[in-house]
């Protein structure tokens, strides 16, 4: 183990994150990138994606440094437009619920998210889930299966990664890792949950893998 989870669309929803992105690098770099230059970005991670616009726009590779200068710019953004105790965010009870269950129950559980780190301790702060729930963002040169791979590496498995695009189930298949899907953007041979199902539904899903899981009928 550990059960991975994907945080943006699988354990809430931050709404209009793409426009704060878009804004962070419009102050770095002196202009926003487009929403058409952002859509055609093959990457799923936040150093995938500002690599990729940086590149773009500058010809040259991304450094860490300037990483870092874009998500203090990010985080400064979402802290403004989510500050403590608004609920300007949507929260997935129903896979955060599931979380909370296997943690009560003794599995480990850990996030495997493409937010730059510091946001996704943000976002995960928001969304209540306790510091001690291990977790990687996106790292420079990292793509998701390799954040997923160094997040188990070293645990017996199973393991399992719950996310709700494509990329997330590419990611776990590339990384050896059984896939559960959340909402109906991420269609496949997997199996799939809306993000309303109860968490007992999406315990029931992983029970097979999880020897001990009892589920509360
Ligand atoms: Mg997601």
């Amino acid at each position: 183990m550990p059960i991975c989870f994907d945080l943006d669309g699988t354990l809430g929803h931050f709404g209009g994150g793409y426009t704060l992105l878009r804004e962070a690098l419009g102050e770095l770099w002196g202009g926003e990138p487009g929403s058409e230059e952002l859509r055609r970005c093959a990457g799923s991670t936040d150093w995938e994606i500002v690599e990729e616009l940086h590149r773009n726009r500058f010809g040259r590779d991304l450094e860490e440094a300037h990483y870092l200068e874009f998500q203090e710019a990010c985080l400064s953004r979402f802290e403004g437009a989510f500050p403590p105790g608004a609920s300007g965010h949507a929260v997935f009870t129903g896979p955060l619920g599931a979380l909370r269950g296997l943690r009560a129950r003794g599995f480990s559980v850990a996030i495997v998210s493409g937010n730059a780190p510091r946001l996704l301790d943000f976002k995960l702060e928001r969304l209540g889930v306790p510091p001690e729930v291990p977790r990687i963002g996106s790292l420079p040169r990292l793509s998701r299966s390799a954040l997923l791979l160094r997040m188990v590496a070293g645990c017996r498995g199973p393991h399992a990664y719950l996310g709700d695009r494509p990329h997330d189930a590419e990611a776990a298949q590339a990384a050896g890792i059984p896939f559960v899907g959340v909402g109906d953007r991420v269609p496949g041979d997997h199996p799939v949950l809306p993000e309303a199902a109860d968490p007992e539904a999406f315990l029931q899903v992983l029970a097979p893998g999880l020897s001990g899981l009892r589920i509360r009928q």
